[in-house]
């Protein structure tokens, strides 16, 4: 599935606008990314129950847009409209492995060997740098131990 790659990231803010009754999502500044959430979903770590991430699926005029907030910060890949139903779909079941298969960056929370999603917390997490010393990618272990690149 193609991806035009991460168009917006930063601290952790506020997904979702309530504007005339209607739930948007903001991405930062750009308002072309508006759009309306198509689907939306809470993923809890299989520990203690907190809430590792929301993973919202969202559709503007031309593209989608899929944001994973809360995990590690807030991320946001647009995407070709047609990505949207398939990924709304799995976003509404809450089926994490589904989002992995279509790309890691869109579970960063799930270890797929445990099958179990993980928050924040019980992650333990590094960041990688390249041989220039620029930040390359953040790279975790789950409690029990399996690493995995969580994004790159
Ligand atoms: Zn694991
Ligand atoms: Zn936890």
């Amino acid at each position: 599935m193609p991806v035009t790659g991460v168009i917006g990231r930063g601290p952790t803010r506020p997904l979702c606008l309530t504007v005339g009754g209607l739930r948007f999502a903001r991405v930062s500044s750009d308002s072309s990314s508006s759009g309306l959430v198509a689907a939306t979903h809470e993923f809890s770590c299989s520990l203690c129950g907190a809430v590792a991430a929301t993973v919202t699926v969202c559709r503007a005029e031309d593209h989608a847009s899929l944001v994973v907030s809360g995990f590690l910060g807030h991320s946001t890949t647009r995407l070709p409209l047609l990505a949207l139903e398939p990924l709304a779909g799995s976003v509404r079941r809450g089926d994490a492995p589904a989002l992995l298969s279509v790309d890691p960056e869109y579970a960063p929370f799930y270890c797929p060997q445990c099958a179990s999603v993980f928050c924040r917390g019980h992650w333990r997490t590094w960041s990688v740098f390249d041989d220039d010393g620029w930040h390359d990618s953040i790279r975790g272990t789950c409690p029990n131990g399996h690493e995995r690149q969580l994004e790159d």
